[in-house]
């Protein structure tokens, strides 16, 4: 009888979706879980069974197990980014476009008068208008001048900018720098010029406090003329408008300039159909649920809309304009607060209105699902202290928070606080509270910290153990106060780059030398006994000869017999070699150490 031989396994190439869990993955390689565990350790991502992994993650598992992969084509995500894209090209060609508000953001450095320009361009034109009309801050805010509407951003500075071009959204038409008159241009004035000009959106100098003796405005020319930032009448392109915030001097002249700009771009977008924009500016409101402020870019937003908004969803239940007031729709350049979002958006968000609920749930799992397997894959835990090296760098960082209180009282006290920060510091970190609530620290605080690269703070109170012992294990840092003022101190230092880490060496243990060898290839290594604590392979040595240092470096070698070992304990001999230091002698002391983090008192 012939033998029957197993034929070679040709495998068609797996195909695999953008996220899956790894127990999906296990049953597409046709393998267990285990299996996908242990090759996901390999590299380096400790999973269970139901945790998400991206695609490339899975690949390489695939590719380890013996698979060809190809990715599954994302069809709603895919579907809506290719909308929104559309939808925007269209403007240009929409026989439907019709003329739009356009949309100013304010710039300049700090205490030029950013604030008090737009709180003066809001009262001209708020004055007269009919009781109830409360100005609320919703982070935008439209004005009527000469029969037409200008949209104001009111998050002056360029970090709202920053935040959202980051995200792909561009919100901004037109970018008014303020320099204030008497003080010229300074370090913020010219990154803001910068942003503009990498943003390519089109700009319109305020020249402020004209009112001042000081003033002198041809020297702000001088000095923006040298950064390329040429007045018309100079032969340049940008206009330079003559301003004072405090006397509502000008502010018609600098209308009618952005008005003129405006028109220049022919700003239009259709409002004959669904909605899509960006999101201004989102937190939770205590008694109101999530609240975002979205500008309408084009289409029209309706109450009851169905809108997908970053990675969360929900259907508008009220909207509100800059007064307060109820609305029902907001057209293109409309900002506007919605409710019904079921969660919190981030600023620079954009969002989408979609016809079927079905459709919006879906494509949120999906972003969700991309969130949480990229929190996953790779990224080490977020720290207060690693904001000192990201402002050094001058990198653009964003402290995301989550905040635990012991009553809402403080909590509400601590959030405003931590919230003006934004304003007070000007160093381009922004801070955005995740999540706020009262209570102990728990573990799902810890594990929605982990996955929002967030750290967390407490007031007045303590993590239960779970949640301790999960902080411990992912890294998570936790900083805990009982007075308001040093948890806004040390949350200010942080943003503002001055809190610096505090390292500390921390002995583990001593050893003495007691006789060397020198190994064929030249290296000695010494034989140790223990004398108190440990030596961990880890650990780092400190030579000590006669009460001084000759040495201080890493570990090359930690044996037993022949054996290498992790660790070895006080009452023990080892052999030991050090990395670049061949000179170790008897009766030599080594001191062994790892350096800590320390937390501040
Ligand atoms: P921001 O940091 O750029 O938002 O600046 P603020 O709007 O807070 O203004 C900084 C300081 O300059 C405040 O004390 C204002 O009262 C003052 N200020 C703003 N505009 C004017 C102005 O047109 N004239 C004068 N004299 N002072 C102004």
């Amino acid at each position: 009888m012939a033998l029957r031989r197993a034929a070679p396994v040709v495998r068609e190439p797996v195909t695999l979706p953008s996220v899956m869990s790894v127990a999906e993955l296990a049953e597409s390689l046709q393998t267990t879980g285990i299996e996908v565990i242990k090759e996901l350790m390999k590299l380096g991502i400790m999973a269970n069974l139901n945790q998400q992994v991206d695609y490339d993650t899975a690949a390489r598992v695939a590719t380890a197990l013996g698979w060809e992969t190809n990715e599954q084509p994302n069809d709603v995500a895919r579907q809506a980014a290719a909308d929104f894209e559309s939808r925007r090209s269209e403007a240009e060609t929409d026989p439907n476009a019709q003329a739009r508000p356009p949309v100013v953001t304010i710039m300049g450095h700090v205490d030029h008068g950013k604030t008090k320009l737009l709180d003066a361009i809001r009262s001209a034109n708020v004055a007269e208008v009919e009781a109830g009309g409360i100005t609320q801050h919703i982070g935008a805010y439209q004005v009527e001048t000469q029969g037409r509407k200008i949209t104001f951003l009111d998050t002056p500075g360029h970090e709202a900018f920053t935040a959202m071009r980051a995200r792909g959204a561009q919100a901004t038409d037109v970018a008014v720098l303020v320099v204030a008159a008497d003080d010229g241009v300074m370090p913020t004035t010219r990154e803001a010029v910068a942003h503009i000009k990498s943003a390519n959106v089109p700009m319109v100098v305020a020249v402020n406090k004209i009112d001042l003796a000081s003033a002198n405005p041809d020297r702000v020319k001088q000095q923006l003329s040298e950064i390329e930032v040429v007045p018309e009448e100079w032969g340049g392109d940008v206009p330079f408008v003559e301003v004072s915030a405090r006397d509502k001097l000008g502010l018609d002249d600098l209308e009618e300039v952005i008005l003129l700009v405006a028109d220049v771009h022919e700003l239009k977008a259709n409002p004959h159909k669904p909605a899509n924009g960006v999101v201004i500016e989102a937190k939770v409101d205590r008694t109101r649920g999530p609240v975002a402020t979205v500008l309408v870019q084009s289409g029209t937003l309706n109450l009851r809309d169905v809108v997908v908004a970053g990675s969360t969803w929900g259907r508008i239940k009220a909207m509100f304009d800059d007064r307060g007031r109820r609305v029902r729709r907001a057209e293109p350049s409309f900002p506007v607060e919605i409710l019904g979002l079921l969660e919190v958006p981030q600023a620079g968000d954009t969002f989408q209105v979609f016809e079927d609920e079905k459709i919006a749930r879906q494509l949120v799992e999906e972003r969700q699902a991309h969130r949480r397997a990229e929190a996953l894959v790779g990224d080490r835990p977020v720290k207060l202290t690693d904001l000192y090296n990201q402002v050094q760098e001058g990198t653009t960082a964003e402290l995301r928070v989550i905040l635990k209180a012991d009553v809402q009282g403080s909590l509400g006290a601590i959030q405003n606080a931590l919230l003006r920060l934004n304003e007070d510091t000007d160093q381009g970190v922004r801070l955005s509270i995740q999540f706020a609530g009262t209570g102990a620290v728990t573990e799902s605080d810890v594990s929605l910290a982990s996955a929002t690269r967030s750290i967390i703070i407490g007031f007045n109170v303590r993590p239960d153990v779970a949640a301790k012992r999960a902080a411990d294990a992912a890294g998570v840092d936790i900083r805990f106060y009982n007075i308001i003022y040093n948890l806004i101190d040390e949350v200010k230092a942080a943003m503002t780059g001055l809190l610096a880490p505090v390292f500390q060496d921390v002995t583990d243990g001593y050893a003495e030398v007691r006789n060397t060898f020198r190994l064929p290839s030249g290296d000695v290594v010494a034989g140790l006994y223990v004398l108190d604590g440990k030596i961990t392979r880890n650990s780092k040595a400190r030579v000590l000869r006669s009460g001084t240092v000759v040495h201080e470096g890493g570990i090359r070698s930690l044996k037993r017999f022949k054996d290498d070992v992790r660790e070895v304990a006080a009452g023990y001999e080892c052999g030991l070699g050090l990395d670049g230091f061949n000179d170790l002698q008897v009766s030599d002391q080594i001191e062994f150490y790892h350096r800590e983090e320390v937390a501040r008192s």
